[in-house]
């Protein structure tokens, strides 16, 4: 069986580089990250934030983006990700008996290597797929991977789920990532969990 998996959001718990990257572009932000990532769960967009509560205008809402896409898979930022609790366990013991990959849409793949090589996984994977913004996850994966109905996309966002449902897959949604379960409820799922370590798929 294969298993596609998110990196940010479903291996990776990439909150608190997001939440300090946006601190530091929005000086005049007094957020706590309890509030930013709630508004985030709750699906406001950076621009939406930006515009609503710190009166920026439609410029500013763009260089901030502009910004953003220069600066959050810098080294530096990425050194606050932290695998997201229990999941290298996880993984050693699912590859055991399926085929795992990582399909991020990272615009690094350099350092999105680097980074899952810090952390011990490089071996675990059949491939690791970087989408560096440019192509569908779901047709990086048809290129390199012989797929069966059986197989599982796993992610934290809808986008996620639509990528396994192209591919024809079995989908499921975590929620420690960057939707709350109404929304990844939206694009119907096989299954929601809490984390990665709760799948009983393999
Ligand atoms: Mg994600």
């Amino acid at each position: 069986m294969n298993i596609f998996f998110d990196l940010d959001g479903t291996l990776v718990d990439s909150r608190l580089r997001m939440y300090s990257l946006f601190q530091s572009l929005v000086s005049e932000s007094k957020m706590s990250f309890d509030a930013y990532w709630r508004l985030k769960k709750e699906n406001y967009k950076h621009r939406d934030i930006l515009q609503k509560m710190f009166s920026y205008s439609e410029q500013e809402s763009m260089a901030f983006e502009g910004e953003w896409l220069k600066s959050i898979e810098l080294p530096s930022w990425l050194a606050l990700d932290r695998p997201v609790e229990g999941v290298t366990e996880y993984l050693k013991r699912a590859s055991e008996k399926s085929n795992l990959y990582i399909v991020t849409a990272r615009q690094s793949e350099k350092n999105a290597l680097s980074q899952i090589s810090s952390f011990g996984w490089l071996e675990l994977f059949d491939k690791i797929m970087v989408t560096n913004l440019v192509k569908q996850k779901h047709e990086m994966i048809k290129y390199v991977v012989k797929i069966e109905k059986t197989d599982w996309f796993i992610g934290d966002t809808g986008a996620d789920i639509e990528s396994g449902k192209k591919l024809g897959v079995k989908t499921a949604g975590v929620l420690s990532g960057f939707m709350s379960k109404e929304g990844l409820l939206t694009y119907k799922p096989d299954l929601i969990v809490n984390s990665v370590v709760d799948l009983k798929i393999t």
